[in-house]
C-alpha cells in the first residue's frame, strides 16, 4: 500500500501526551497488521537533547544507532517494540545544520536561501524519506511544541504543503485540552476552538481532534466541538486521565480511532486486532495487590522524568512479577551514612543511577557500601556499576582514594578512567561512546542466566570505563568481571558474587524495556528484591 503520513500537533497547553496519543496510534495500527514508523520533531535549536541538562527536557534516551533522543522516543519504542533511529528524532538544528551546509557546497546554484522553500524543504524530505520507499504503511511524525509558537511555525508549514500534496495519503490529528473550571462546575471547549482556529490559519484543517480532559466530556459538547471545528463528529474523540498511560491504546481503540484513522486514509484492511497480550500486562499492573520497594540512588529526584526509562523498565518488571512497584526516589546529595538506616531499611532493592560529574557522588557511595553490608540486591547503571567498583575498590579491596578521573583527575587508583578514543575528544555533543555494542557474558554469571544467553547487545552513553589494569586486583578481592565487549575487550558488567544479586552494568538496559518485552536483567533484579522481601517477613 502507499505509506499514509499521520500528523500529530498540540494546542492550548504543553504537556499534554501527543508522544502517548502518537504511541498509542502506533500501537494500534501494529497490531492490526500495518508496518509503522514514529518521528518526532522538536522546534529547538540544539542539534540533539545530548548536551541538554534533565531539568530541560528531562532523560535523554538513546537509540541503537547511538543518536542521542528525546525521551518521546523511549514511549514510542516502550509501546511498540519499534527499534528508532536518528531520523526518528529531528531538531530545528538539525535542519538548519544540513541547510547551511549544502548552502556551503553551493547546492543551492546561487539562490537567495530561505525558510519557505529551502527549511520546509528539508523537513518534508525528513518526513518522507522516513517511509523507507514504501517499507512503512504508516509514518506517524508529531511535531513538538504548541501550534502558535514561533519555533514550531516551519514545521507546520511543511505539514501544510505535505496535506496538500499528499491528499488522502496524510491525515492530522491535533490534541487540545479541554479545562474543568471547578467553581462553575463547567468543561470549557473555547480553547480548543481557538486553537483549532489557529491551525485553520496557517491552513491546516485537523481531520481528528483528541481532547484532553479530567473528566468525561458529554457527547453534546462533543458535537459542538465538531460543528464548531469542521470534524466530523465521531472524530472527536476524548482522552479522559487513565490510572497508567498504558490504558491510553485500549482508551483510544474503544472510540474508534484506529478504525477512523484507517478509513480516512483509505488504508486497505489487514486484519482484527488482537490486543492479548497488552491486555495481560494491564490487567496484571491494575490487579497486583502486594509491592515491591525499590530504591533509586540519583541527584534528579525532584524531576522524574530524568529517570523516565529506569522508572518505566522496574514497572515493566514489577508487573510481569505481578507486583505494584513502590518506587522511593533517593536524594544521593543528602544520603549520608548518617542518615542511611533510617532512609534505606524496608527497601528490597536499590537502583543506582546513571549520571555524571562529582554532585551527589558519595550518596551513591553510601547507598552502595549500606546496600553491601546489608545484602540487599543491588543493581549499578552506568555510572551507578562505575560507583559500584569505586566503592568495592575502596572498601573491599583496601584501594585508599581508588575513583573515577572524571570526580578527581589526580586519584592515586584511577580504577575508572577516560576512555583511549574519548582523549582527545574536545566537543561535547555526539562524542561520548554511543548505542548498541555487543557483550559476551559468562555463562555462570546473574546476567547470563537472567538473558538465557550469553551474547547480549544494550546501548551506552559514556566515556570512562573499568580499568583494566586493577581487574586482578579487584578480581583477587571478590568483584568478577562477567561481561566484555568482544571487539574491544572493554569490561561491560561487574558482579559482587558474595552478595545475592549485586550486579553493575555499563551499558544502560533500561533503554530496551518494554511492555511486551521487559529487559531480562530488570526482571532478574526484581524478582531478586522479592526474594529478599519475602525471606525477611
Ligand atoms: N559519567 C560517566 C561516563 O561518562 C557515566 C555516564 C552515565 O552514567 N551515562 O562514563
Amino acid at each position: 500500500m502507499e505509506t499514509k503520513y499521520i500528523f500529530v500537533t498540540g494546542g492550548v497547553v504543553s504537556s499534554l501526551g501527543k508522544g502517548i496519543i502518537s504511541s498509542s496510534l502506533a500501537r494500534l495500527l501494529l497490531s492490526r497488521g500495518y508496518s509503522v514508523t514514529i518521528q518526532k520533531f522538536d522546534p529547538y535549536i540544539n542539534i540533539d537533547p545530548g548536551t541538554l541538562n534533565p531539568y530541560e527536557h528531562g532523560e535523554c534516551y538513546v537509540t541503537v544507532d547511538g543518536h542521542e533522543a528525546d525521551l518521546d522516543l523511549g514511549h514510542y519504542e516502550r509501546f511498540t517494540d519499534i527499534h528508532t533511529t536518528r531520523s526518528n528524532n529531528i531538531t530545528t538544528g538539525r535542519i538548519y545544520k544540513s541547510v547551511i551546509e549544502k548552502e556551503r557546497r553551493g547546492d543551492y546554484l546561487g539562490k537567495t536561501v530561505q525558510i519557505i522553500p529551502h527549511i520546509t524543504d528539508e523537513i518534508k524530505h525528513n518526513v518522507k524519506s522516513l517511509s523507507g520507499d514504501g517499507k512503512f504503511d504508516f509514518v506517524i511524525t508529531e511535531i513538538g511544541g504548541t501550534v502558535g509558537d514561533i519555533e514550531s511555525t516551519p514545521f507546520l508549514e511543511a505539514m501544510r504543503q505535505l496535506k496538500w500534496e499528499l491528499g488522502r495519503n496524510a491525515l492530522s490529528i491535533h490534541l487540545t485540552y479541554v479545562p474543568y473550571l471547578k467553581a462553575a462546575k463547567e468543561l470549557k471547549t473555547k480553547p480548543t476552538q481557538h486553537s483549532v482556529k489557529q491551525l485553520q490559519a496557517i491552513g491546516i484543517q485537523p481531520d481528528i481532534l483528541i481532547l484532553r480532559t479530567e473528566k468525561d466530556i458529554p457527547a453534546p459538547m462533543r458535537r459542538k466541538v465538531a460543528e464548531f471545528c469542521n470534524v466530523s463528529p465521531e472524530a472527536v474523540i476524548q482522552s479522559v486521565d487513565a490510572s497508567t498511560i498504558y490504558e491510553v491504546p485500549m482508551l483510544m481503540h474503544q472510540q474508534g480511532l484506529d478504525e477512523l484513522v484507517i478509513r480516512m486514509t483509505d488504508a486497505p484492511f489487514r486484519r482484527l486486532p488482537d490486543h492479548s497480550a497488552w491486555l495481560d500486562f494491564l490487567h496484571r499492573l491494575q490487579h497486583a495487590e502486594k509491592t515491591v520497594n525499590i530504591g533509586l540512588v540519583g541527584k534528579y529526584v525532584e524531576l522524574q522524568d530524568a529517570y523516565k526509562s529506569i522508572s518505566e523498565a522496574l514497572m515493566h518488571s514489577a508487573t510481569y512479577a505481578d507486583r505494584k512497584l513502590n518506587l522511593k526516589y533517593i536524594s544521593s546529595e543528602r544520603l549520608t551514612p548518617g542518615n542511611a538506616d533510617e532512609t534505606l531499611s524496608g527497601l528490597s532493592g536499590i537502583l543506582i543511577a546513571p549520571g555524571f560529574g562529582q554532585r551527589g557522588i558519595e550518596g551513591k557511595f553510601t547507598a552502595l557500601k549500606w546496600a553491601r553490608e546489608h545484602d540487599i540486591p543491588t543493581f549499578g547503571i552506568c555510572l551507578g556499576m562505575q560507583c559500584m567498583v569505586i566503592e568495592f575498590a575502596r572498601n573491599v579491596a583496601g584501594l585508599e582514594g581508588a575513583n573515577s578521573t572524571e570526580m578527581d583527575p589526580d586519584t592515586p587508583h584511577n580504577v575508572i578512567d577516560l576512555m583511549e578514543e574519548q582523549k582527545s575528544i574536545s566537543n561535547l555533543g555526539g562524542t561520548m561512546r554511543l548505542g548498541a555494542y555487543d557483550c559476551e557474558l559468562e555463562e555462570d554469571s546473574i546476567a547470563a542466566k537472567a538473558y538465557g544467553k550469553t551474547l547480549v547487545s544494550e546501548r551506552h552513553r559514556h566515556r570512562f570505563e573499568f580499568n583494566d589494569s586493577y581487574r586482578k586486583v579487584l578480581e583477587d578481592a571478590g568483584l568478577r568481571c562477567v561481561g566484555r565487549n568482544p571487539v574491544s575487550g572493554l569490561v561491560e558488567v561487574v558482579e559482587v558474587p558474595s552478595q545475592t544479586w549485586m550486579v553493575g552494568t555499563q551499558y544502560h538496559p533500561e533503554y530496551q524495556s518494554t511492555v511486551l518485552h521487559p529487559n531480562p536483567l530488570f526482571l532478574s533484579f526484581v524478582k531478586a528484591a522479592i526474594a529478599k522481601a519475602e525471606l525477611k517477613n
